[in-house]
């Protein structure tokens, strides 16, 4: 004791002798939005220490150590590093998804991406090798120049059902094997468990059983863990509310939601965490309305943008025919999607008004869905569904921190991580001012924003920068 104490002592007096070791970056004169939806503080001052955040409060009132590199930013806007409550990492070469390409390289490439585009920290939606745990201890060991990550490993997928990433999810078919499956994804440390229900639109013949949802749900519980799930159907959602399910991961879509899931919702504290608005309107598009925007070609790779602008994504959206690997189904889903979009933004307008927590999530990793870019159009869809500019920032922030239980993230307060995101615009103005990024700090390290990124080529093949843009909205 003795010992541990004296160390302690000597640990407290190196720090105390060394102030001048203390790396800081000070952000002065601007306005600060600090996700938390209290009013926005003009002619403030961010200081980051050693990648905490260790002020923020009125400029005047700004004391720090000569020598301190402080930045004058006056009309520049800061708000938290946004928050992904729901994606996928690591599985896409271009516009293939396979298992085979998941490694460590290319979760990596995925989490700077994201960091680009100023999202800070993600949550991955059950398709995760084991390598997420090593990336994950050491994004959390120190202090990270990409995304944060929070992961449920291998999600819960019924045997012949969909959902998980083929060849990677274990499939179960019974509550033994469902709480067999939960006990070994709590052995290896996810933060939370993910499962689907769904049989996408009645074209595969199996959907995973409520007494199996029951076991999953019952099982992670017993471990402290959070259930969050893929679901599309009313009746499921209601289902699994009663069950104690903590989260969805998309919105309904099948039909109006009603006032006897909003009540439930509200009364058990569920989550709607992700609903996945800007998932549903890019199978709506033959042609993506964004696709030459530099906001959107600098954040993926050639071999993607020569896909996405050739006849085969068009073809397949007009006429709707897609096949999947893995299930013996065709699918002829993209002519459903515009009464999709339709509907979610209803339902997802219902559940603002009813006050349903909601965070902010865009299952984007997958094919045709962005890293980043989309976290940007969720938020406009969040806005066009009739949030204030003020509330949607909050869901990706502070709200979604919330449901992930950190206190160290999501909201620009004394004390938290200086994860930031400095714009050049006022995003309460617009919300598509988001897209302003002048600068990205994760963990007080400035990290490339998307303006200074070009995936897959050198960084000065890109050109075009937030100035530069089509003066029409996209
Ligand atoms: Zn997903």
């Amino acid at each position: 004791m003795r010992g541990l104490k004296l160390g302690a002592m000597v640990a407290a007096l190196v720090a105390a002798s060394l102030p001048a070791m203390a790396e800081t970056t000070v952000l002065n004169h601007v306005t600060v939005i600090d996700g938390t939806g209290a009013a926005a503080k003009p002619d403030s001052a961010v200081v980051m220490t050693d990648g905490k955040i260790t002020y923020v409060g009125p400029s005047a009132g700004l004391k720090v150590p000569q020598g301190t590199r402080v930045a004058d930013l006056p009309g520049k806007f800061v708000m938290p590093g946004l928050i992904d409550s729901h994606v996928h990492v690591g599985m896409m070469r271009d516009v293939t998804q396979d298992v085979k390409f998941y490694d460590r390289a290319n979760v990596e490439a995925d989490l700077k991406t994201y960091a680009a585009y100023g999202v800070t920290a993600v949550q991955v939606a059950g398709t995760d090798k084991d390598v997420i745990f090593d990336v994950r201890k050491d994004l959390r060991a120190g202090r990270p120049k990409m995304a944060r990550i929070f992961t449920s490993g291998q999600g819960m997928v019924a045997k012949g059902g969909y959902g998980g990433l083929y060849g990677l999810n274990v499939p179960i078919s019974t509550p033994e094997e469902a709480r067999k499956s939960v006990d070994e994804q709590a052995a290896k440390g996810v933060d939370l468990i993910k499962l689907w229900i769904d049989d996408e639109r009645k074209m595969i013949p199996v959907k995973m059983s409520y007494p199996v949802t029951k076991a999953i749900i019952d099982q992670a519980h017993k471990h402290k863990l959070k259930v969050w799930a893929h679901v599309y159907y009313l009746a499921d959602a209601k289902e699994l509310v009663r069950q104690g399910v903590d989260g969805f991961a998309h919105i309904v879509r099948d039909q109006a939601v009603d006032k006897e899931l909003t009540d439930m919702m509200k009364a058990k504290g569920t989550w709607q965490i992700a609903s996945t608005l800007s998932r549903e309107i890019v199978y709506s598009m033959a042609v993506m309305p964004w696709i030459n925007d530099p906001f959107f070609t600098r954040g993926v790779t050639p071999g993607t943008l020569t896909a996405l602008r050739g006849p085969a994504r068009e073809k397949a959206v007009m006429l709707g025919a897609i096949r999947f690997p893995g299930l013996p189904y065709e699918k002829r889903l993209f002519a459903d999607m515009g009464r999709t979009v339709v509907q979610a933004m209803d339902n997802y307008e219902a559940m603002i008004k009813a006050g349903v927590k909601t965070g902010m999530g865009t299952d984007s990793g997958p094919n045709g869905r962005f890293p980043g870019f989309n976290a940007h159009e969720e938020l406009a869809m969040e806005v066009m569904a009739g949030r204030t500019p003020m509330d949607a920032i909050k869901s990706a922030t502070s709200d979604n921190a919330a449901w992930l239980g950190d206190k160290s993230i999501g909201s620009i307060q004394t004390g938290k991580w200086a994860d930031l995101v400095v714009l050049d615009e006022d995003p309460l103005a617009d919300i598509r001012n988001t897209k302003s990024i002048s600068a990205v700090y994760v963990a007080g390290n400035s990290v490339p924003t998307v303006w200074q990124t070009c995936r897959g080529r050198p960084s000065n093949a890109c050109t075009g920068g937030w100035k530069d843009r089509s003066p029409t909205p996209y």
